[in-house]
């Protein structure tokens, strides 16, 4: 699995590193960023989660990449 952020839409709001900090953090700017790339799987179902909560849908969750 992959994640992605776009950071065009993210709006800095902090909850994916909150709910995924094993995949997500705030950079410099307050933008999220991806630290986990491919997304561990013990680490999945978070990400989905935080990807899910987005309010501005800015993360991408790519199921089959590896
Ligand atoms: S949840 Fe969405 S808007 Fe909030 S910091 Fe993460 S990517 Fe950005």
């Amino acid at each position: 699995m992959r994640a992605t952020v776009d950071g065009d839409l993210c709006i800095g709001c902090g909850l994916c590193a909150e709910i995924c900090p094993e995949v997500f953090i705030m950079n410099d700017e307050a933008i999220a960023e991806v630290i986990a790339d491919p997304v561990p799987s013990e680490a999945a179902e978070k990400a989905r989660e935080a990807a899910a909560s987005c309010p501005v849908e800015a993360i991408t969750i790519d199921e089959q990449a590896d």
